[in-house]
């Protein structure tokens, strides 16, 4: 008789069902609660958290996957990593200068720079980037892990505390002076303070802690792979058993030095790692493996009847214990379906969020144990659950398939290379030198969230909202005028978001009404669900943008959000590649796109914002994803005539690795932003001659501060050095929605003057 399963948690979403953590912080920083409510409100959560779980029938409770604002920043102000700006004074790491760490700002404290925010591996989580200096000291500085710990055995929960591990830690971490292998310099002096905290957890009475390595599924170097070796080898034997636990991918070349570890366990993502038969034969016996075989990222329910078949096996081969667990921290995931009035009640069963999946962790565990009888309602339930999905019609629409099918090369090429269609266009749609333009949205003003929320309500009719609509668009449209500008744009204020206002007009997307994932600190994100077949029913945009251009006598741009984009910013299906769901994306754009046209618009953006993100985080799996990523993007803007014009916008700063994908996508005009971006963007067009025209943003729209003209001038001067003055244009770095008025107008005058003063100097 095979030993008995155990089941454990890497993490808890800690926003809370409703966000409450997202207000109570929120009131914190407003000055409306103190430090002390703050506090309580937290050990509520936690408590609600660790209770919930116990219910659930798990065996292992995480602790310490609770946050303030970010658990790679929690491990910094443990381990004293504090920059020299905040002006530490080596005492307790309070709620000032945590926040003021994560925001620059905290209640009773100057200003200063923030910690900086990156995304967390391949996910829509941000963490904050650890700063390390040389002759940087480290020492055991905040100890609210252990805190957390001593509260749950009080409560009564025998927790696992989890922290991130030493070497992710490191890997994270940005110093001017220790670059890319250099900074493992810091390594053992990092894990003399694991060490501390490891033997006061043993104290408490802690027998397991996990240690999170999610940077083992990345490309590392051999030097990484001996801190590795190093950094376990010291802590392991001395306090708790260790269970390493890896994430968000195969370990591939780091598998085999991570089985033989001096560790207590190994846990691995069993849902985009694959790896588990490898590593049950790799690992020394009596070793703990853990497998993440409820998927983390995603919401679907599970296949529990091919999940237990894998158990089984599994179970046969490995020589130890075996424990089972969701693949990553379920931070990732909204926190429960039940009681969600929006989800569509023919879509909620097929649905987990983290509240579910803890259930499906109990079922298996109990099939595996007491055999599959004693759960067969349960597994019957779910059976005829993911069944139903499989066959749904509002899943599988053969004539989507239909269409994919049916795809040839032409439908991703434009009917002309990219000089000939830039001369069509030029006679089409005259432009000055230099022409100014912006990225989309104007200010979403507290007028248009008012009259949308008065519209969701029922309280404002279709018509009236309509009404208000025209009314903001003819503003925008008037201010735009007045500046200056050459190419208009309607304002998006009509969007709430520039993915759920497309998913909600598509077939094949679902929304939730409570489904929040952090995203950083405070701020969440409510991810729409590709549950089938993506088809669009009509037009989604025409009627505004026609609207618009009927206002004036300037080309008015229409405005889309992207296939790609779309995809990245949504879960999305697992029962298909993620490249079909993304070809029937754009499938819909490219209908869309040809409808624009046909109503007569000449210039039509797709906004490519998220391509970047969804880069594998193995290289060797990146020409494959841009490879239909590009495709998809062509599919969609291929559809029209040689003299409308095709325009994308990207983003992000880190351009330069992707920039020959960009050029594939062949867009006639690229925006991008570089404001923050210290030159880098203008060094790729220097080393790659980016084909098209391409306008790199002038100005920050992140920052309420207004640009000058004499900066802007300057700034495009470097431009063009670097671009050719027929194919350089002027626009922001990105949209204008969480801007003000009173901020976008003086911006984009000195914008339109700067361009107006580079026209009289080049002609
Ligand atoms: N068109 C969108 C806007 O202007 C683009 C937003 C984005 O790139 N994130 O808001
Ligand atoms: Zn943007």
């Amino acid at each position: 008789m095979a030993a008995s399963i155990l089941t454990h948690n890497l993490g808890f979403p800690r926003i809370g069902r409703d966000r409450e953590l997202k207000w109570a912080l929120e009131a914190y920083w407003r000055g409306a609660i103190d430090g002390a409510e703050l506090e309580h409100r937290g050990r509520e959560l936690r408590r609600r958290h660790w209770q919930l779980q116990a219910a659930a029938g798990l065996d292992l409770i995480p602790a310490g996957d609770f946050s303030w604002y970010d658990q790679v920043l929690d491990l910094t102000t443990m381990l004293g990593a504090i920059p020299p700006r905040f002006n530490w004074d080596g005492g307790t790491v309070d709620f000032d200068l945590y926040f003021a760490l994560a925001r620059g700002r905290a209640p009773g404290r100057d200003p200063v720079t923030a910690c900086a925010l990156t995304k967390w591996f391949d996910t829509n989580y941000h963490h904050l980037v650890p700063e390390l200096t040389a002759g940087q000291p480290f020492r055991l500085a905040n100890t609210r892990l252990l805190d957390e710990v001593a509260e749950a055995r009080a409560l009564g929960f025998a927790v696992k505390p989890v922290l991130v591990g030493p070497l992710t830690w490191l890997w994270l971490a940005r110093s001017a002076e220790a670059r890319g292998d250099q900074r493992l310099q810091w390594l053992p002096e990092v894990v003399a303070v694991y060490g501390q905290v490891l033997a006061r957890l043993a104290a408490l009475g802690v027998d397991w802690v996990q240690l999170d390595e999610p940077a083992l599924a990345l490309d590392l170097s051999p030097a990484w792979r001996d801190g590795l070796r190093t950094a376990y080898g010291a802590l392991a034997g001395g306090g708790p058993a260790i269970l390493l636990a890896t994430y968000f991918g195969r370990l591939g070349e780091q598998l085999e030095a991570a089985c033989t570890l001096p560790v207590g366990g190994l846990h691995l993502d069993g849902v985009r790692g694959g790896e588990l038969e490898a590593a049950a034969t790799l690992l020394p016996a009596g070793r703990v493996l853990s497998v993440g075989v409820i998927d983390g990222r995603n919401i679907w329910r599970t296949d529990l009847g091919a999940t237990l078949a894998r158990l089984q096996n599994l179970r046969t081969r490995h020589r130890g214990p075996l424990w089972l667990a969701p693949s990553c921290s379920l931070l990732h995931v909204p926190v429960d379906v039940a009681g969600d009035a929006r989800l569509p009640e023919s879509i909620r069963p097929w649905l987990a969020f983290a509240t579910q999946k803890l259930d499906e962790l109990a079922i298996l565990r109990s099939a595996l144990d007491n055999g599959e009888q004693r759960v067969a309602a349960a597994l019957d339930e779910a059976r005829a659950a993911f069944a139903d999905r499989r066959r749904s019609p509002q899943v599988h629409r053969p004539v989507v398939a239909a269409r994919l099918a049916a795809l040839t090369q032409a439908d991703e090429r434009r009917r002309s290379a990219r000089a000939e269609r830039a001369a069509l266009q030029r006679q089409r749609v005259a432009l000055p030198m230099f022409p100014t333009t912006t990225i989309g949205s104007f200010p979403q003003t507290e007028a248009i969230r008012r009259a949308r929320g008065r519209w969701r309500s029922g309280e404002l009719g279709d018509a009236a909202y309509e009404d208000f609509l025209r009314e903001e668009i003819a503003t925008a449209i008037r201010e735009q005028e007045a500046l200056g500008l050459d190419v208009l744009v309607h304002g998006e204020a009509e969007r709430n978001d520039m993915v759920e206002y497309f998913g909600e007009q598509l077939d094949g997307f679902a929304f939730s009404g409570n489904g929040w994932v952090q995203s950083y600190g405070s701020r969440c994100v409510k991810p729409p669900i590709i549950y089938g077949d993506v088809a669009r029913p009509g037009p989604m945009t025409v009627a505004w943008i026609r609207y618009a251009q009927g206002l004036t006598d300037k080309p008015v741009k229409g405005m889309l959000t992207g296939p790609v984009t779309l995809l990245n910013w949504s879960f999305v299906r697992d029962d298909q590649p993620r490249a079909i769901t993304c070809l029937q994306l754009a499938l819909a754009i490219r209908d869309e796109v040809r409808d624009l046209e046909a109503a007569g618009v000449g210039i039509i953006q797709i906004d490519e914002a998220a391509l970047r993100e969804g880069l594998p985080l193995r290289q060797a799996d990146r020409a494959a994803y841009l490879d239909w990523a590009v495709r998809a993007f062509r599919i969609a803007a291929s559809g029209v005539a040689d003299d409308t014009q095709i325009h994308t916008h990207m983003c992000y700063s880190d351009f330069n690795d992707i920039i020959a994908a960009v050029a594939a996508m062949d867009a006639d005009v690229t925006t991008i932003e570089s404001a923050r971006s210290d030159g880098r963007l203008l060094d790729a067009f220097r080393d790659f001659d980016f084909p098209g025209d391409i306008g790199p943003g002038v100005y920050d729209i992140h920052s309420p501060n207004v640009p000058q003209p004499a900066e802007l001038l300057d700034r495009l001067r470097a431009m063009r050095t670097r671009i050719p003055a027929e194919r350089l244009w002027v626009n922001p770095d990105c949209g204008l929605k969480t801007r003000t008025w009173d901020e976008v107008r003086p911006a984009l005058a000195a914008m339109v003057a700067a361009a107006r003063a580079l026209r009289a100097a080049s002609a």
